[in-house]
């Protein structure tokens, strides 16, 4: 059978008959099959020929253990077949081969949701990356014949857009803001509203980036206000730079003022110390056109003359995970000699998902067809009823006697950050259990193909079709699943 040099395997003396200890009361682990019949076990004859022999060795011990286990601890009475753990082994080494990484439905009701990949490409992106994949003229410039720059590949269309000097594109806006503080000014002191301090999602929070960029924290104001004079005698006790947040998931209401970007650059100019712009979201239009206000333009913030601007990549860009910086070239100059720059770079394949999705916005009239991210946010309510009335048949259906289901009017959000105020109206099929829990139709949405993420409310499990642009893999996924139960 071709397994003559096992016998000398180590791994193979671990055989599963284990001694019985004297006096011991144990279950008869003499029943549990061998590595090596296992290994030569019909089932797993393709594996065995073609798979990493260590590797296969050690999932069978693995398996061979966790029945110990259950044995051990009485929660199975009998040791399996060699049949049942061949299955087993057959089924895990699949779980190896399948992707980690799956494609879902979102149906939570947050368009960009940081823990789903925030937009999803548009097909020109999903292109250009797959053009990119092989050999290209990533750092090369054709026309010379020698080496060239990553930046080149966005930086003009970024300029062109947004109306900056310069721009470079790294791996996120973390790093953006990173990378613009530790240049400016490393070991200074960074000028900051306390009103402006905000975390977004639990890694990212304004005040532990500034000091990992070497800079010092200068707190001004206090949380609802801030004034001009508050600047000012920060930079009389020795501020060197000036950072104005968006304050991306929460807005201070009330009895609240802060400084305008404007002002805080006629202040900067004044004593010769950069401003530098965290827009967080970075729209490229006038966000207002979709219902979404308080979402600041890349372009304003560049005419109102910050030094530096940073946003993302993924949010209302609607991109790659970028974080992009843009503004004046005597600054974009220092942070490109920066060596962190390296670190901290795009990879090709972004590089050009992020070229492909600058390259939609030269039409804005045509956004809401070719990235998706606008298509959802313009959806015009009429379209997610007929969304609503496709699905419904096939939620029913899959839903059976566990649920019943209602169509209700909700609020979609936008998400990673963006616009917390902004409420989108949608429409939401509402699965209200009979039998168990809404937790467990959740779960059971799950483990759909793909799986279908919706969000628990009061006690139902609600469906947001505002993000769902094609029904399709949702009909199919709740189709799938029907003919199973
Ligand atoms: C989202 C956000 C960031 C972090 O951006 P990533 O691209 O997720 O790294 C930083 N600042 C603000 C204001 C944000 O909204």
């Amino acid at each position: 059978m071709g397994y003559g040099r096992l016998p000398e395997d180590t791994a193979l003396r671990e055989t599963g008959r284990i001694t019985r200890t004297k006096g011991v009361s144990m279950p008869d682990f003499a029943e549990l099959p061998a590595v090596y019949e296992i290994l030569a076990h019909p089932r797993l004859a393709a594996l065995a020929a073609e798979a990493d022999h260590a590797l296969l060795v050690a999932e069978i011990q693995a398996c061979l253990e966790r029945h110990r286990a259950l044995l051990r601890a009485g929660r199975r009475k009998s040791a399996p077949s060699a049949d049942d753990v061949a299955a087993e082994v057959a089924a895990a080494e699949a779980a190896w081969q399948a992707p980690s990484l799956r494609p879902v439905i979102n149906l939570s009701g947050t368009l960009l949701h940081t823990n789903l990949g925030r937009a999803p490409l548009s097909a020109e992106a999903v292109e250009a990356m797959t053009r990119a994949a092989g050999t290209v003229n990533l750092e090369y410039d054709l026309e010379a014949g020698k080496r060239g720059d990553r930046d080149d590949h966005a930086e003009g269309l970024l300029r062109r857009l947004t109306g900056a000097e310069a721009a470079t594109a790294l791996n996120n806006n973390a790093a953006a803001v990173y990378l613009a503080l530790n240049t400016l000014a490393n070991r200074k002191r960074v000028v900051v509203s306390r009103g402006e301090l905000v975390e977004i999602g639990a890694s990212f929070r304004m005040p532990d980036i500034i000091r990992s960029s070497g800079c010092r924290l200068m707190e001004v104001g206090t949380t609802n206000r801030t004034h001009l004079t508050d600047y000012e005698r920060a930079l009389d006790d020795g501020g060197g730079l000036l950072l104005k947040v968006h304050t991306s998931n929460y807005r201070v209401v009330g009895f609240a003022s802060d400084v305008s970007l404007a002002e805080l650059v006629k202040l900067g100019r004044a004593r010769d110390v950069p401003v530098v712009a965290d827009l967080g979201s970075g729209a490229l239009v006038d966000m207002r056109r979709y219902g979404v206000a308080d979402e600041p333009t890349v372009q304003d913030a560049v005419r109102a003359g910050a030094d530096l601007v940073t946003f993302s990549g993924d949010k209302l860009l609607g991109g790659p995970q970028a974080g992009i910086v843009v503004g004046r070239a005597r600054y974009m100059k220092r942070i490109k000699r920066n060596p962190m720059k390296r670190a901290l770079r795009c990879d090709k394949l972004r590089l050009a998902a992020l070229e492909a999705t600058l390259q939609a916005y030269l039409s804005p009239q045509t956004l809401e067809t070719t990235l998706p991210t606008y298509r959802m946010l313009a959806r015009p309510l009429a379209e997610i009823e007929n969304v609503a009335r496709t699905v419904r048949p096939y939620l029913e259906r899959w839903a059976g006697e566990r649920a019943r289901v209602e169509l209700l009017a909700g609020e979609s959000q936008v998400g990673s950050g963006a616009a917390p105020g902004t409420m989108l109206p949608t429409l939401v099929l509402a699965l209200i259990s009979r039998q168990g829990t809404a937790a467990q139709l959740a779960a059971a949405l799950r483990a759909l193909a793909p799986p279908v993420i919706g969000r628990l409310h009061e006690g139902k499990v609600l469906l947001d079709l505002r993000a769902l642009l094609d029904p399709a893999p949702l009909l199919a996924a709740l189709g799938g699943a029907e003919s199973d139960s």
